[in-house]
């Protein structure tokens, strides 16, 4: 305390002039016994505490004071955008304006929708989802550590917030006819059904990808999946549920036991932080309202490689997989799942050992692949020979349609690319900026073209050659991953230049929580979010369904 007060000087030139110790000497009695003034040594720790006291107070009024600032400013922002550059057929000069479709509203289309200047095309958003969904905090949903609101962001609000004015149409691409420029487009309202055909100059496929069952059988119907917001509904019903259902059976009911066993299929970062999710739940909320029944309940993690989290360094995965077991997660690699059916699955244990796992709940979190739309665009390119994704070269553009199709995200077959959202957004801001060079060329060419002087068409032909040149490769730039992996811990393989570092536990953790509240896109976010985990820390999990 007086190291902290800065009063460790004081406190020992005091001993070594022999005062009195200070709480001696903090009030001097007179012979009388009462109290009689106090010492000079009193009066200067008194000022001394005192000022460091006002100092301290004063901070953390002006920080508050800032932080509350800063918030309404940016709340008022967000709810208060400025005026639109309508949609129009031409610029004032004359040029077309472009047709911009993008087709999806994750990660690539909603981080390349923030970056662009809208105003310089004509954008029309086409999903079936209205909303960006900030997926690497999904897994925390299910069990209600974050409320599924807290993570979505209406694409209107965003699109509202950009420079020109941005159609929106929830609707799903079914085909692309590159030749045509064309995409079809089907509703997914059905009270307001509609198939239309949209014309682009440019399109961007942003699709994203679907889980991969790998074709084994029984996948479908009986697992459930982790990829979008109704998913966790879907999770968190089946689990209120199945804790329920077994409640009624008595302990030691075969039954009982089965429906106490929730496997998780997939090691990656998704299996693994969903799982962790769930035994914190059973370790810290259930055990308090259902202690018996939360010690029956087993988190079984079932990997088919001999690790979990392949991307991280091998020290942190160690210290994951020795977490997991401390927690009780039964941890099962090199264990192949071969077949499912309503309350067993079958695994292959190291190539050789068959075991069936009765189970309650499954969830299936494992790789990617391609959604139908990419794939009916793959039948109709030649040069798109990849199953596991669209074709595309260094600038984004789809092979085969390079002048006026970009590909971004999980929908692509990039090589040394992770399925990430750090990929995804760093493509989708890669062509934000591309897009408009693309447009500044355009005017310099439509200037070109319109005059008569040929020393200016000579000199602007030089500027379109040079901005031409200046169109750059997309160069990834890896940040490194992080991964939540219980009990307030986590783990982060950083990544800066040519250096890496790796950080694990607790410090992880609150790296792993500031590094997510930075990323996501609106202070509403931020704010829920916080929100949630305060709500969390103080009252516990709210899992009702
Ligand atoms: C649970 C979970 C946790 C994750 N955690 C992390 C993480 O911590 N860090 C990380 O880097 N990555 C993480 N990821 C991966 C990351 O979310 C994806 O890599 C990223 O979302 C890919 O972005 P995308 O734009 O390609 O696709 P998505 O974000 O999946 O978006 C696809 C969009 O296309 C729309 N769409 C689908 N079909 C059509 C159609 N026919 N027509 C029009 N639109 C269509 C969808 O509705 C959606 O809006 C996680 C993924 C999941 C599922």
């Amino acid at each position: 305390m007086l190291r902290r007060l800065g009063l460790t000087r004081t406190a020992r030139s005091l001993q070594r002039s022999k005062v009195a110790p200070i709480s001696k000497a903090f009030f001097h009695s007179t012979e009388a016994g009462k109290p009689g003034p106090p010492q000079k040594l009193s009066k200067s720790y008194t000022a001394v505490f005192k000022k460091w006291f006002v100092r301290g107070m004063k901070l953390t009024f002006y920080t508050t004071l800032a932080g509350t600032l800063y918030i309404s400013y940016e709340l008022y922002k967000e709810s208060n955008p400025p005026r639109q550059v309508p949609q129009s057929a031409a610029f004032a000069n004359g040029l077309k304006k472009k047709e911009l479709v993008i087709l999806g509203t994750g990660w690539g289309a909603i981080s390349l929708l923030k970056k662009l200047d809208t105003s310089l095309y004509n954008v029309t958003v086409v999903s079936p989802r209205s909303f960006f969904l900030f997926t690497p905090l999904l897994p925390s949903t299910p069990v209600g550590t974050i409320e599924m609101k807290s993570i979505v962001e209406p694409v209107r609000s965003i699109a509202r917030r950009t420079p020109g004015e941005v159609h929106y149409i929830e609707a799903e691409a079914l085909d692309i006819d590159p030749k045509a420029q064309k995409v079809m487009v089907q509703s997914v309202s059905e009270d307001e059904y509609f198939v239309s055909s949209l014309n682009y100059d440019y399109l961007v496929v942003s699709v994203g990808a679907k889980t991969t069952t790998f074709n084994i059988p029984g996948v479908y119907g009986n697992a459930l999946f982790l990829k979008e917001i109704e998913d966790a509904q879907n999770i968190r019903m089946k689990l209120m549920k199945t804790i329920e259902q077994a409640s009624s059976f008595p302990v030691n009911d075969p039954e009982r036991k089965r429906l106490l066993t929730f496997v998780v299929v997939g090691g990656g970062p998704t299996g693994v932080e969903f799982a962790a999710e769930l035994q914190d739940y059973v370790n810290q909320d259930l055990r308090k309202w259902m202690p018996d029944l939360s010690q029956e309940m087993n988190v079984i993690l079932i990997e088919a490689l001999p690790n979990i989290l392949n991307m991280f360094d091998k020290t942190l995965i160690k210290y994951a997989e020795d977490l997991f077991a401390r927690d009780e997660i039964d941890l099962q690699v090199n264990t192949a799942v071969k077949a499912v059916e309503s309350t067993r699955i079958r695994t292959l244990q190291n190539g050789q050992k068959t075991d069936d796992i009765p189970y309650g709940m499954l969830v299936w979190a494992t790789g990617n692949e391609p959604i139908e739309l990419s794939k009916t665009l793959m039948g109709r390119i030649p040069e798109q020979t990849n199953k596991r994704g669209l074709l595309i070269n260094d600038k984004l553009e789809l092979l085969g349609a390079e002048n006026s199709i970009y590909a971004i995200g999980d929908c692509t077959a990039h090589t040394g690319f992770f399925p990430t959202a750090q990929v995804a957004h760093q493509e989708g801001e890669y062509l934000a900026k591309i897009l408009d060079k693309k447009l500044q060329i355009n005017q310099l060419e439509w200037d070109m073209l319109n005059t008569a002087d040929d020393t200016k068409a000579s000199h602007l032909q030089k500027e379109i050659n040079s901005m031409k040149s200046k169109l750059d490769k997309f160069n990834y730039k890896h940040m490194g991953a992080l991964a939540y992996i219980g009990s307030e811990t986590a783990i982060a393989d950083l990544h800066m230049g040519d250096s890496s570092y790796q950080l694990k536990g607790m410090f992880a953790f609150l790296f792993w929580k500031s590094a997510y509240l930075a990323m996501c896109l609106s202070i509403r976010n931020k704010i829920l979010i916080a929100m949630d985990w305060t709500k969390v820390y103080f009252l516990g999990r709210d899992s009702s369904v």
